[in-house]
This record gives C-alpha cells, structure tokens and sequence, in this order.
C-alpha cells in the first residue's frame, strides 16, 4: 500500500458517481455479501475503476446523507494489514550531518531540491508526506494511519521507521519531543477512534473531513486545525504552565507515552532507525533502546576504504566494524544499506564487496538494501561526473551484478531493496528504471539462478506449502555466535517464521558491560518474526479459490502455523539452556511487551527478559 494509491483513490474525481450509483443500489436493493461483492466488479468495469472497494471506502465515501443506512447495510470491520504489520515512516526535519556532506547525497538546508531532509529530494512518498505535515512526527503519524483505515485496513501492529539525514546526532531534546509525539499520535489516535476494540467510523468520517480529497486546501487545514488542538491538549497536560520541559522531563513524558502504547489498539511493534557506523556506536545504541528502537538501518555503504574516503563519509571500515558488533551485542536487527558504482569501485570491486558482507564474519547482515549509485544534481559527485573523474553504473550492470550476489546470499539475510524510491528521472545519471528488481528477477529468470534470501521464501510468495518444522542454523557473526532458527518446509523451500538468537562477543565485557541488563550468562534474542500468522495462508487459500490452481496448503498446515512464534521461542530457549546460558533478552517494541509478558516475560531496562 502506498500513498500513491490513497491519492489516486481521493485525486480521480470520476470515482464520485461510481460510489455515488454503488450507494444508491446498496440502500434500494439491500445486497446480500455475495450480491454485493458481484456488484462491485460489474459497476468497478463500467466506471473503470482499477481497484474493488472495501467496504469500508464505501462506507467513507458514502454521502453523510447516507451514512446510518448504508452502515446498516454492509460489513464494517476493517481487516487487519495484509503483511500483519502496518508500517509508518515519518521524515525528521532538515538537519545536517555532523560529518559534513558525502559527495553522493542530494538534499538538505538549501540544496537544489530546496530545504529538505538529507538524503532525499522531496519527492519520495514519505518525504512528500514529511513537508505536509511540517516535519512534526504526530501530524505524519495521524495521517499515515488515516491512510491504512481509509483502504479499510487497522493499522494495530505498526512499524515505525524514523528517516531522514542522521536523527540520532540532532539535539537530545528534539530526539526526545520526536519520538514522543510518534507513540502519542498512536496513542490518541486508538483513544478517539476506536472503542472495545472497534472502530467508531462516523467519528473517524467526521474528524478527517471524509469524503475529501487529498490535496484540498479547506480539508487540509480543517483536519491540521483538530490535530493541532489535540497536540496543544497534550501539551497544555505536559507543561502545566510552564514553558518548556527540561531533558528528564522529557524522558518521563517519553517512558510515560511508551507505556501507555504497551496496550492501546494501535500499537508500535517495531521502531526503526536509519544511522551511520560513526553514530551507531554503542553510547548511540543506548539511547536508541531508550528511545524504543529495535531495527537500525545502517549505512555502510562500502567494504573498502579507499571507497569511503572518496566520496567523503567520514568514518572507514572498522568503524563499521565496531558499530556493527556493538548493536549487534545490544540485541538490535541490522539492517545494511549498501552502495554499487561508487567512485573509486566497479562492477567487480561491487561484487567482491557484496561476497565479502557475507564471507567476512564481521559484516553478516540480518536485512540487506543494495543502492546502485545514482548521481543526484546539486552534488559533488556530479561535478565529477562533468569533469569525467567518474563513471556512473548502468541500469543493466546493477541488475548483472544483483543477480549475480543472489547466487550466494545466505538463507539468514532479507534483501529489503534494491533500489532507492528516489524517482529516477530526477537523476543525472546512474540506474534508469525505477523497476530494478523486475529487471533483477528477468536476468535471474535467464540464468537460472534462484534467491534464497527470506524474502524470496516467505509463506506469502508460496505455491504449496506441506510440512513446517524447526531447522537451526549456526554461525558467528561480529565475534559472537548467531542462531537462525527458522520454521520451514523444507522440500518447497518455504519460510513461515525465524527467530535471531545470539550470544553476545566477549568485547561486549571487555573492557566494560556494554549494558548493565546484558551479563555475560545471557543470550539474546534480535527478533522473532512469523510472517503474517494466520494471514499469509488465509491470503493464499483466497488467492486459490480465485485461480484455481497452484497454492495449496491445507488444515494441517495451518494448525502448525498456528502458535509458530512460541514454538520458535521456546526451541531459542532450549538451545540457550543447552549453551549453559541463564537469561534471555529479548529486545522488544513496546507494543510487543504484553506478549511477552504472557509467556512469563518480565521488563528490565528496555528488554523483555526471562531467565531460565
Ligand atoms: S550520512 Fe547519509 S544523509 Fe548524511 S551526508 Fe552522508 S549520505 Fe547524506
Ligand atoms: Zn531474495
């Protein structure tokens, strides 16, 4: 789901007369769910209209007039998100880099884009979303999950990713206020909107102006008008008459917003941040764990110095390599951005490079995003592009060299992206296409090669699943030892969920605790992730009803679906104990706490923790 799709839904004034017809029959005929589904297509073919409306976008965009009877009519519950996690990235405001400017990245303080956040150009969806909403992170939270229940989904389980520049060197405060206002928004948003669990759409239809149009000027300032006095309220409760709080304020205010996202309707399951190696240490670890993070993104961008140094980033290799080991040791998912054509590299150097994240134990990502270079106007590499001191790397050559890696990705590692979603044609040069991996799947497809990365395995892409069980996995990484244990059918090659478990490096205790929680009788747990429990099979069992063919997974599998995240954690639990450890860790988001809790998990700091 993207914004894109909700513009679409709200920009196409010819959607007006095809809800407008649906309505009038619905409340004339009164539809049985068949009926109604079967009017749907007919009346989506002769308003060609692309996408079958949810009831519930029936229901939003149903006159007010109508509202109470059509409510009466038709099925109001929202499902939950397809994938099971709704995800939500908020943009920070400009900042710069403390390092200075790396001689690839567009954006920034008066950059050739205007004022936008570094790293991006302003047209990316979330940053679009960012310059609405003034970068404040409660306004971009509120409105991206407007989005999810208006395409009739309940964002519950969110993932939030925090982008932009490097928020974690911005000033404490500002960190603070930010993420703050993120749990706030989901907070206040569950306390307005839903009741027992259910969502109050007439409320929800009133409070955003509904039915509108994204983009309308009196909507916009009506919706930002309410959300603004919602922010004062809060503010005004905060401060009680003071002007501003001070740091330790703040942090109770954050603890205090946190905790009430413990068991609120929409909760954070995740919190995502994007860091360099050289602000990814471990001093930058602990604060992202008070902060409530569980997943950074991490840009190495090069194995090689020589690479790092010429387009000006600031730190070298074994700065990764410390940052990497270090917030691996404190439980968090890593996520690496890595770059292909760089000055000073090529189409083999990248291949190297790649082989080397995986060969070398000191990389060995859990998640993986591959960004071909693209020359950004305004940059310095685009200087040295004019002046031939570079050659730009073809949109043919990144998609060589992807299908190439894919031979040896280990089956532990995600690829999340291959590209950036800055829009091409922005470019001066580099990757062309705004569709890599399409292009990366047909060169695939010739050379038969297949992925074997999570992504590519996962339930939801299966054409038959049969028999799941446990399968563990051992390696070293960042001098400790890893687990991967993942629940899967071994014979299609199929993933239905895995858990990270880790014994932290002996560096974690020498010279001293990197945290007071982690003892050296420990072992972490970095994530537990089943995809989508019962909802990937659900997908699939609808997908072959439709089709007919091809996707067949029966009651017994998903009976064995069922609970697969307590067998998962129970198994990392036994090879623990096996290991001698006593404790185990788990770095949780806060929304995820109660589920621990259940299974006998108690806080400490902000892990969930049990020992055993
Ligand atoms: S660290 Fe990232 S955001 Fe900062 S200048 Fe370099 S590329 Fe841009
Ligand atoms: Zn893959």
């Amino acid at each position: 789901m993207s914004l894109g799709t909700q513009d679409k839904i709200n920009k196409e004034d010819h959607l007006k007369p095809f809800f407008q017809e649906l309505v009038d029959i619905i409340k004339l005929e009164k539809p049985s769910k068949e009926k109604l589904a079967n009017l749907k297509i007919k009346l989506c073919a002769k308003h060609k209209v692309k996408k079958i409306p949810t009831d519930i976008e029936i229901l939003l965009n149903a006159p007010n007039s109508d509202f109470s009877k059509i409510k009466k009519l038709i099925q109001t519950k929202p499902t939950r998100t397809i994938s099971g996690v709704a995800i939500v990235a908020v943009m920070t405001k400009p900042h710069k880099c403390p390092h200075g400017k790396c001689t690839i990245c567009p954006g920034g303080i008066k950059s050739t884009f205007g004022t936008v956040p570094q790293s991006y150009t302003g047209h990316e969806p979330a940053t679009m979303r960012g310059i609405r909403n003034k970068f404040e992170p409660y306004t971009q939270v509120f409105n991206r999950l407007e989005q999810y229940i208006v395409l009739g989904h309940v964002p519950d389980k969110v993932e939030l990713i925090i982008m932009g520049g490097t928020f974690i060197s911005t000033n404490q405060n500002y960190k603070l206020n930010y993420v703050t206002g993120c749990f706030q928004a989901m907070n206040d948003f569950s306390k307005l909107f839903f009741s027992k669990g259910k969502l109050n759409i007439k409320k929800f239809k009133e409070f955003f102006e509904l039915p509108g149009r994204v983009g309308d000027e009196k909507r916009t300032k009506l919706i930002h008008a309410k959300i603004n006095k919602l922010i004062e309220k809060t503010k005004q409760k905060k401060t009680k008459n003071k002007k501003q709080l001070n740091k330790t304020e703040l942090k109770k205010e954050l603890i205090h917003a946190q905790k009430n996202n413990e068991k609120t309707k929409i909760r954070c399951v995740g919190l995502t941040i994007e860091t360099r190696p050289d602000q990814g240490r471990a001093s930058h670890g602990n604060e992202m764990l008070d902060l409530g993070t569980t997943r950074v993104e991490l840009g190495i961008q090069s194995v090689f110095d020589h690479v790092l140094q010429k387009i000006n980033r600031g730190h070298d290799v074994n700065e990764s390599i410390k940052s990497i080991q270090e917030l691996k040791d404190l439980g968090f998912k890593l996520n690496f951005h890595y770059m292909l054509g760089l000055p000073g590299s090529n189409p083999k150097k990248d291949l190297e490079g790649l082989n080397e994240l995986f060969k070398n134990q000191n990389f060995r990502p859990d998640m993986l995003k591959i960004y071909p270079c693209m020359v950004m106007p305004g940059t310095k590499l685009e200087k040295e592009l004019e002046n031939n001191e570079y050659k730009p790397i073809s949109t043919k050559t990144a998609a060589e060299i992807i299908a190439k890696f894919k031979k040896f990705i280990p089956t532990y590692c995600r690829i999340m992206r291959v590209q950036r979603d800055i829009p091409p044609q922005l470019a001066v040069a580099g990757v062309d296409r705004s569709n890599l991996r399409q292009i990366v799947d047909q060169v695939c497809k010739k050379q038969n090669i297949r992925c074997r990365c999570i992504r590519c395995r996962e339930i939801g892409r299966a054409k038959k699943v049969e028999k799941i069980e446990l399968i563990d996995q051992k390696y070293k990484a960042s001098n400790g030892t890893e687990f991967f244990i993942s629940a899967e059918d071994k014979k299609n090659d199929v993933i239905a969920g895995f858990c990270r478990l880790r014994f932290p490096s002996k560096q974690a205790f020498h010279p001293k605790q990197i945290r007071s929680e982690i003892t050296k009788d420990s072992a972490l747990i970095r994530e537990l992730h089943v995809y989508g429990e019962a909802e990937s099979i659900k997908q699939n069992k609808e997908k072959n009803k439709k089709i007919n063919k091809s996707t067949q997974i029966n009651a017994k599998t998903a009976t064995q679906h069922k609970g697969l995240g307590k067998k998962l954690l129970n198994h990392a639990e036994q090879i623990a104990k096996q290991n001698k450890k006593n404790k185990i860790i788990v770095i949780s988001g806060i929304g995820a706490r109660e589920y621990y809790r259940k299974l006998g998990y108690k806080k400490q700091g902000p892990y969930m923790v049990k020992n055993i």
